[in-house]
């Protein structure tokens, strides 16, 4: 067959790393980059330490408001869809140019493979639930990474085109572990190489809900100053302003500022962490993988499995509240596994060349 995927923000690089790799063992792929991360830390680095194959479309769509940059998206997407006449539009998660896919091959009535389907947080303030709301709908089959999620797909009335196959970030991490991290390329953002120390935090924060306003980013850095160890902070460009200028304001000198890193050196940083505080979907599964005790910033739990035995804990942006649960001890049950196997990527192919026998396209 031939299957076009639609990739755009850094998450969906580091899936499409497993993923472009599985499908390419059987059908052609197209790979479209929308272009709505560009920095090249956030796109190349993924694309040269992961080996993901070259885009044969960048888009080059970036910036704007949520409807802008959607909509540059629908119309360039529907013409190569039109041209490319794919059999499948395969697009992963939950961002603008996973709706943009969705939307475009829905009205062009070609068949849409959505991986890490079905997780609600159950808020439509959120800007992501809505694209992923809305993606799972339109697709043509749902590939759920947790039980929770394909429950989730099933009470939306989605049981028929749902399928439980883990998750495609364990493949990565599972893969990707092995591998050497080259700690050289961990700069600060005046270019200066940053020595990680022996014992440290390694925190993301970038989510519109933490970023908006100064507040809720100056109590979480505020909490993480007056702790132990320093803390390795990751800044995404997004609030990379407001996050320099607080830390600088406050004098907040255990906060170690660094541009972010490639994903071999993510997760390394993450295996390697006391404990990890983030509003990432990603980086909450990681350090329940690596199995790094975690404080996830937001007011709703993203991936439930990973919420237990204080392994994964729900904070507020308040200092109080962080400097309370850091407190806490978490407890492994090493047969608890509920990512899958590590192998989610097979399983996915194997479904969808099912399909494809079954459809006549292959
Ligand atoms: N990540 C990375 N480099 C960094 C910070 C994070 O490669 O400097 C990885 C992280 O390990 C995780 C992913 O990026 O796999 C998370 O992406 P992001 O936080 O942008 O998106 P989300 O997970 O919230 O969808």
């Amino acid at each position: 067959m031939k299957i076009l995927t639609v990739i755009g923000a850094r998450p969906q690089f580091i899936k499409a790393a497993i993923g472009s790799r599985a499908i390419r063992k059987y059908h052609k792929e197209i790979l479209v980059h929308t272009g709505q991360h560009f920095d090249s830390n956030m796109s190349d680095i993924f694309f040269k330490e992961m080996g993901i194959p070259e885009p044969d479309y960048n888009l080059g769509i970036s910036g704007g408001s949520h409807a802008e940059m959607t909509s540059k998206m629908l119309i360039e997407l529907e013409k190569i869809m039109v041209y490319e006449k794919p059999d499948g539009v395969l697009v992963y998660g939950d961002t603008n140019s996973t709706l943009a896919a969705a939307l475009a091959a829905s009205k062009l009535g070609i068949p849409i493979f959505h991986i890490e389907a079905g997780n609600r947080l159950g808020t439509l303030s959120n800007p992501e639930e809505i694209n992923r709301t809305c993606t799972d709908h339109l697709s043509t089959m749902n590939f759920a990474a947790t039980e929770s999620a394909y429950n989730n797909l099933v009470k939306e009335n989605l049981a028929n085109r749902s399928y439980f196959v883990g998750n495609i970030m364990y493949d990565a991490f599972m893969y990707f572990s092995s591998k050497p991290a080259n700690y050289d390329s961990i700069i600060d953002f005046d270019g200066n190489k940053v020595t990680i120390p022996d014992k440290y935090y390694y925190m993301t924060c970038h989510r519109q809900e933490n970023t908006f306003s100064d507040e809720p980013l100056t109590e979480i850095l505020s909490a993480m100053n007056s702790l132990e160890y320093p803390t390795i902070y990751s800044v995404h460009p997004r609030n990379r302003e407001r996050a320099l200028r607080i830390c600088k304001d406050n004098n907040f000198t255990k906060i170690k500022l660094i541009q972010p890193v490639g994903y071999i050196e993510s997760i390394h940083l993450t295996k390697n962490a006391q404990k990890i505080v983030t509003d990432s979907g990603g980086l909450q599964c990681e350090a329940f993988y690596a199995k790094v005790q975690c404080l996830f910033v937001l007011d709703f739990v993203v991936w439930p499995e990973t919420m237990v035995d204080n392994r994964n804990q729900l904070v507020k942006p308040n200092k109080n509240d962080i400097l309370s649960k850091f407190s806490k001890t978490q407890i492994i049950d090493e047969e608890y596994q509920p990512f899958g196997d590590g192998n989610s990527a097979e399983k996915i192919v194997d479904i969808i060349n099912k399909w494809g026998v079954e459809n006549g396209k292959c």
